[in-house]
């Protein structure tokens, strides 16, 4: 099916549905609740019932975003027979499998991971989206849907965190266009970004002191990798979410082409978290753990204690910057 034809097909499956039920990946981020959000919120203006699932909480800087008290942590029972899946390479990623769905149900997947499974019934993946909220402005423009100032601050708020506020290499200039046409809608901008970036717990901070304190070098300075054990983050009084993006810090460090961070979020469950700089594929590095992601930002989770997966990591890394491009 040609892209048009299914982006024809998925806008006119959602016309016709007078009920949704929309989903979005654990440890939940900007982009996916940004997304679904705006979705949501675009879908109840065209007069539709919508549901929005996620199994965990919304992260405390993320409370502003508007509609997120419609977030639910149960799944949407009955099941409505459109379902739609925001942000998510597969349906492992939202703690279900194909068992979950009903038989009746149009399963619909939204998203821009480079690793996506295609496990819907209509896929519109768009990998050259920094941010899947890129492809939902699309969507909710085709949908003809009028964008107010709630939609504009979730759509917003998926884009610049997903690219990083305009830093990363998946940022374009469509993504600036996008992020222009949002502004014009009248988003308050400063606030945003300070919920987003300028409110930290001290927890996080305290969390960062710990993975500074067991940064590692490898591979000639190649490869940064810290580690967060389940009494880290217990001394430091944070939740697991409160760790995303630290990962960063070992990213910018001179010469620094791999940085790792792995967490412990339960005993024998790793959760790794890989970022690259220039040119190795952690795509692909994550994959050999059954994980996925993009190019420059991909993760996965070891069944395995901290140690075992740290060696594995490492040695799996050093292996593909030692063979040179793996992509
Ligand atoms: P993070 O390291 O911030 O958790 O995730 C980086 C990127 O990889 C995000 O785009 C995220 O959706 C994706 N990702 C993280 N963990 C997994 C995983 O276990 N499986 C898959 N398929 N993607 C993941
Ligand atoms: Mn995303």
């Amino acid at each position: 099916m040609n892209r048009n034809t299914l982006v024809e097909e998925f806008v006119g499956v959602l016309r016709k549905a007078p009920k949704v039920a929309l989903f979005s990946h654990v440890s939940p981020d900007g982009d996916c609740l940004g997304s679904m959000l705006a979705i949501g919120l675009a879908l109840e203006k065209m007069g539709k019932e919508v549901s929005y699932y996620n199994p965990n909480p919304v992260p405390s800087n993320l409370v502003f975003l508007p509609g997120q008290s419609r977030i639910s942590q149960r799944l949407p029972d009955p099941q409505p027979e459109t379902l739609m899946f925001v942000d998510c390479t597969d349906l492992g990623r939202v703690s279900l499998s194909m068992s979950d769905i009903s038989r009746e149900s149009t399963v619909l997947n939204l998203d821009h991971h480079i690793s996506n499974l295609y496990f819907g019934h209509m896929n519109w993946v768009d990998a050259q989206a920094s941010a899947v909220g890129e492809v939902a402005l699309a969507l909710i423009n085709l949908l003809g849907v009028e964008i107010d100032s709630d939609i504009a601050t979730n759509l917003y708020t998926a884009i610049v965190t997903d690219s990083g506020c305009f830093q990363y290499s998946n940022t374009t200039a469509r993504t600036h266009r996008l992020a222009a046409e949002l502004l014009d809608k009248g988003i308050n901008l400063p606030d945003i970004h300070y919920h987003i970036f300028d409110q930290k717990p001290l927890s996080r901070i305290k969390l960062l002191q710990c993975a500074l304190n067991g940064l590692e070098i490898y591979a000639e300075g190649q490869l940064a990798v810290m580690t967060l054990s389940l009494d880290d983050f217990q001394k430091s009084g944070a939740e697991q979410e409160v760790s995303e993006g630290l990962v960063n810090h070992a990213r910018t460090i001179v010469g620094v082409e791999v940085a790792v961070l792995l967490k412990e979020v339960g005993p024998q469950e790793i959760k790794g978290s890989l970022r690259s700089n220039l040119w190795l594929d952690v795509n692909l590095i994550a994959a050999q753990f059954g994980g996925g992601g993009h190019n420059r930002a991909a993760g996965c989770t070891l069944r395995v204690p901290l140690a075992e997966a740290k060696q594995s990591i490492i040695t799996a890394i050093e292996e593909a910057l030692r063979v040179g491009r793996n992509n």
